[in-house]
């Protein structure tokens, strides 16, 4: 019951390659590989330069129109680039999802607008992330997802320690509060939409 993604992290920019990019197509026919990700832009390490970044995300989200893949995107501290170039780039049809989302519900309303879903992990369940609550309350249901990014950002109540993937039900709980559904409403719709996107049956 495990899927893959595969693809290279915004933070290992400087070192993709031909080789590292025929390695990636070798294994997008395998079954198990269910979109490329992830990929992106992150500012917060700041591993290699801007510029480095945005090129290899470039690519990637090419190759996932290419082979027909959803792609999913990491961004940090580069949420407007991040836009910019998935903007500049087109999603295809197969779409594609902003992984662990932190930002507003405008600009998360724009991703969508241009054929992306939106992620909500842990985060959405932490006090201050007001923002992200408002997104998780408002967005169509259609276009969230969950997610656990173990072993980092577990939900309250048990925030500051390793998390797991079955801690995932308190970010399901905590946005069926918001939207004033059952979690049960919530988790039906959020499984739908990830089978959905990620080209999976019952
Ligand atoms: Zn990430």
């Amino acid at each position: 019951q495990l899927y893959s993604t595969i693809g290279w992290h915004p933070t290992e920019a400087g070192s993709y390659s031909q080789e590292i990019e025929d390695m990636i197509v070798s294994q997008l026919d395998n079954p198990k590989v269910v979109a490329l990700g992830e990929i992106g832009l992150d500012y917060y390490w700041m591993e290699d330069p801007k510029e480095v970044q945005i090129e290899v995300f470039k690519r990637q989200i090419g190759l996932s129109k290419k082979y027909n893949l959803p792609f999913v995107v990491h961004t940090r501290d580069a949420l407007e680039d991040t836009y910019d170039v998935i903007k500049e780039v087109g999603v295809g049809p197969r779409g594609g999802i902003m992984h662990s989302y932190s930002g507003s519900l405008e600009m998360a309303q724009k991703f969508v607008d241009l054929g992306m879903m939106i992620s909500f992990s842990g985060v959405v369940t932490f006090k201050k992330a007001l923002d992200v609550q408002e997104a998780a309350q408002k967005l169509p249901l259609d276009r969230i997802l969950v997610e656990t990014d173990a072993p980092y950002l577990a939900p309250v109540p048990k925030r500051g320690r390793e998390n797991r993937t079955g801690y995932t039900r308190y970010v399901v709980d905590k946005i069926a509060e918001l939207r004033g559904l059952t979690s049960e409403e919530v988790a039906r719709a959020t499984y739908d939409n990830a089978m959905r996107i990620f080209g999976l049956n019952d």
